[in-house]
């Protein structure tokens, strides 16, 4: 079923919450799925990343608490989620990727599309195995050489992602949404699993 705006043009009409440990391979992921379903792609990493960069005062906050493996306080990268969602609705749909990482941003999460006439489709969590993660991360950290990537900050990057997990995984498995998909063999191999995931959920128009 394809929903409609106050315009009238179709709102966001495949909503896609992807979620995985550091390391998982969230963003090669997501890109491809953006890609394929023409999606836009979403990740609050990069865009505080990106504030960083720009020396903001949202950046200068955020620096201090990713280079320690914590989270950035939800009402700063819930107002960064909804002035972008407004910047490009109406569109054919979202995949967040990192986002949300707490009960909280999801609650805010389902407010920001009910607003736009829209929801979200189904969430997809990686499952990776803790030693994979770490191979990985230690690889990129020698290729990209990111200020989180150190084994002390990874530990504590996979604790907080396993903290609060939990919670929101079980926000989306009370709706119904909630899916793992294995993303230990390729990229490739994963987009293919959540494309099949995509085809077989309901509400998807
Ligand atoms: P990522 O690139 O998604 O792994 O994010 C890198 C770091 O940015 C995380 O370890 C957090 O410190 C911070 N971050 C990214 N997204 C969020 C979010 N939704 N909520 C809180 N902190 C976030």
């Amino acid at each position: 079923m394809t929903t409609y705006n106050e315009n009238n043009r179709p709102a966001a009409a495949l909503n896609i919450v992807l979620f995985g440990p550091p390391g998982a391979g969230k963003g090669t992921v997501a890109k491809l799925v953006a890609e394929q379903k023409q999606l836009v792609h979403l990740s609050t990493g990069d865009m505080l990343r990106q504030e960083i960069q720009l020396g903001t005062a949202i950046g200068k906050e955020a620096d201090r608490l990713i280079a320690q493996g914590h989270l950035v306080p939800d009402d700063v990268v819930v107002a960064m989620v909804r002035q972008v969602v407004a910047r490009h609705m109406p569109c054919p749909g979202f995949i967040f990727d990192g986002f949300p990482r707490t009960t909280e941003q999801a609650a805010a999460l389902d407010r920001i599309m009910a607003d736009s006439r829209a929801s979200i489709t189904l969430m997809i969590a990686l499952d990776v195995s803790e030693e994979e993660i770490i191979r990985r991360m230690l690889h990129r950290a020698d290729v990209e050489g990111r200020p989180d990537d150190t084994i002390d900050v990874i530990r504590q990057r996979i604790l907080t992602y396993h903290k609060k997990i939990k919670g929101t995984a079980d926000y989306y498995k009370a709706q119904g949404k909630y899916y793992t998909v294995d993303s230990s063999i390729t990229p490739a191999n994963t987009l293919r699993q959540i494309l099949q995931r995509i085809a077989e959920a309901p509400h998807h128009g």
